[in-house]
């Protein structure tokens, strides 16, 4: 299934009770040929509003890391690990990030076959690791798990509220390029 076809799905989802609320479901987006995929938590009401993930403050903080790094938001993709906005921002319930991850997020990740994978935020990284309990032990490594690298970040819109995580952040953005360059050896 193409990247567009996986999109189209996304839109006219029913198959968890997120899509009651929604304004638009958020597929994600970005360059389908990336080396990187950025996997975030799930639609805000920004997100909600424009059906685009990472629109509000928290993606203005992650293009500034990524100019750090000399990369634009169209050099890579992004999406969320659910699609479609949780009411009030409450953290998403396991069963829909079952079904939502089933249907659409790995769908994505097969598409896309990303060299590293960032996951932002503890959402993100426990739906790779679920035996890892806390973020601020793990945060900035890259690990490697049936042959995909990833990358476990703190998720930007937690950066922009508590000023040392950001600082941590981009010291840990720093680390993309190396991880790539060993990647490719
Ligand atoms: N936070 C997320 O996790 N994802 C978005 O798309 C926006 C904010």
């Amino acid at each position: 299934m193409s990247l567009d076809e996986i999109a189209r799905e996304v839109k006219r989802c029913t198959q968890c009770p997120l899509h009651r609320n929604r304004k638009n479901a958020v597929p994600g987006e970005g360059n389908p040929k990336t080396e990187i995929l950025f996997i975030g938590e799930g639609p805000g009401q920004n997100e909600d509003l424009q059906g685009k993930p990472f629109v509000g403050e928290a993606g203005k903080f992650l293009e500034e890391m990524l100019a750090s790094i000399g990369l634009k938001r169209e050099d890579i993709f992004i999406t969320n690990v659910v699609k479609c906005r949780p009411p009030n921002n409450r953290d998403p319930l396991e069963e829909e990030v079952d079904v939502c991850t089933r249907n659409y997020l790995y769908k994505q990740i097969k598409e896309i076959k990303p060299k590293l994978i960032v996951t932002l935020g503890r959402h993100s990284m426990r739906v790779f690791f679920p035996q890892i309990r806390s973020i601020s032990s793990v945060h900035g490594k890259a690990y490697k798990k049936a042959g995909q690298v990833y990358l476990i970040l703190y998720h930007p819109a937690a950066a922009l509220y508590q000023r040392s995580l950001g600082e941590q952040m981009k010291e840990d953005f720093k680390q993309i390029p190396e991880i790539l360059k060993q990647i490719s050896g």
